[in-house]
């Protein structure tokens, strides 16, 4: 399996979806990262082009130590919008990953970001085995799966399928410290403790499905996209 999971901002794909990526790491899954903004405007004392440096190293960690490729397309951060060139931008991105499993943000997320790159990943994903659309690399022969993640605290949101992420959780955790930028701009600007965020909507899907910690999923429904037996782990 080769499994793409698309995050408007650096951190964002730690909150929603990281304890599914190091499941799917376990059963020998190859993993891509895609961070569609540069996250710059995540600070209240850092200027922006100290902080998208900062913030492209810390994910950078986080991919590594996740075992992930990672993919930046440096789109300024709170300015993402499905228009032709991103869209190109995230085909190509497709394109070299070749994935069976795309996730991707919830529509109905809160953030602006969130909702444009959901717009993007849905139509890039569908778009990237048309032949005439054309970028570097050739375009695969089928279209990938596309889950919607849970949104941030859950708000809107009814899973469709849950993972276990009881045995995962502990990394998940160890994956987003790697963005300690993001934990401070949480604290200062939101007062919110990112591990206390984290852990309870973690715990809370638990709770809905009988196990520890867990994550939340929707598939997006099309024709041609929707499997006949469970996909996720
Ligand atoms: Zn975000």
């Amino acid at each position: 399996m080769r499994i793409l999971a698309i995050g408007a901002h650096p951190d964002d794909l730690e909150i929603l979806c990281a304890g599914t990526l190091f499941r799917y790491k376990e059963q020998g899954a190859e993993i891509f990262l895609c961070i569609l903004t540069d996250g710059s405007a995540g600070h209240r004392l850092i200027p922006p082009a100290k902080l998208k440096k900062i913030r492209s190293s810390e994910a950078r960690e986080a991919a590594k130590f996740l075992g992930a490729k990672l993919f930046e397309l440096g789109i300024k951060d709170e300015m993402l919008f499905d228009n032709e060139p991103t869209r190109l931008k995230l085909i190509e991105v497709i394109r070299k990953a070749r994935p069976d499993v795309v996730f991707c943000h919830a529509q109905n997320d809160y953030h602006p970001d969130h909702q444009a790159a959901f717009q993007l990943s849905f139509a890039a994903s569908f778009i990237a085995n048309l032949k005439n659309v054309k970028t570097r690399t050739v375009a695969p022969e089928k279209v990938p799966y596309l889950y919607e993640m849970d949104t941030l605290t859950g708000i809107g949101f009814e899973p469709e399928e849950y993972v276990d992420i009881s045995g995962n959780y502990r990394n998940k955790l160890n994956m987003l410290f790697r963005h300690k930028s993001q934990a401070k701009w949480l604290a200062d600007h939101d007062k919110i403790i990112i591990e206390e965020l984290v852990g309870t909507q973690a715990r809370f899907r638990g709770y809905q499905c009988g196990v520890k910690f867990a994550e939340g999923f929707r598939l997006v429904r099309g024709w041609g996209r929707i499997p006949t037996t469970r996909i996720l782990p």
